[in-house]
């Protein structure tokens, strides 16, 4: 018997690893740094109102969404010999009732964003590796409003051009098809009666 192992095992047991879980993160005043350093994940929801941008786009009558309209996740990682090292994975979705742009009523609108995104110290050098880059390449700074990139993203996701897959008034969408078929068809309209006093075959 060499030592007292009684000790040994009160150190070890006292020890949970490197800053475990003693770091809480700010989603809006993100320390990406340190974040992508330590791997860690940060998850929530927030309601619609906190994305005023993203509620804009909602559809004028629709009530008062709930407080998980926007669901997020986020996950840092550093990546050895790799330039950016630093990188945030970003996933979010958000069920959005816009305007269908058929009918003109509310249409429900699932959104999912899933990207990553690189981190370099310097506007002019993240510019420039986001040129050359496929993944978005974004200026490294001391906080990051995360509110705001899951924001942009789930602008960028909405559809150009909302519509029901079956409209619930088909006789607006009837009106509608047919104005369109006409504005839109008037040379189709011309070069068919030509075809027919031609009397080409
Ligand atoms: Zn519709």
């Amino acid at each position: 018997m060499k030592n007292c192992p009684i000790v040994v095992s009160r150190i070890g047991r006292s020890y949970t690893g490197p800053m475990a879980s003693s770091r809480e993160f700010d989603a809006t005043r993100l320390d990406v740094e340190t974040f992508a350093a330590e791997g860690a994940v940060l998850q929530g929801q927030w309601p619609l109102r906190d994305l005023p941008r993203l509620r804009d786009s909602v559809a004028a009558d629709m009530p008062p969404e709930p407080a998980d309209a926007v669901r997020w996740k986020a996950r840092g990682e550093r990546m050895a010999n790799v330039r950016p090292e630093l990188w945030l994975h970003l996933e979010a979705d958000a069920s959005i009732a816009l305007q269908c742009q058929r009918c003109l009523a509310p249409v429900e609108v699932s959104v999912v964003v899933d990207r990553r995104f690189g981190f370099v110290a310097g506007e002019d050098a993240a510019a420039a590796l986001d040129a050359t880059s496929d993944d978005d390449i974004i200026a490294l700074t001391r906080t990051l409003d995360l509110r705001v990139l899951v924001e942009d993203e789930l602008l960028l996701a909405l559809p150009l051009v909302p519509m029901h897959a079956v409209c619930p008034t088909p006789l607006a969408v009837h009106d509608a098809d047919h104005s369109v078929d006409e504005a839109a068809n008037p040379f189709a309209a011309l070069a068919a009666l030509k075809s027919d006093r031609n009397g080409t075959h």
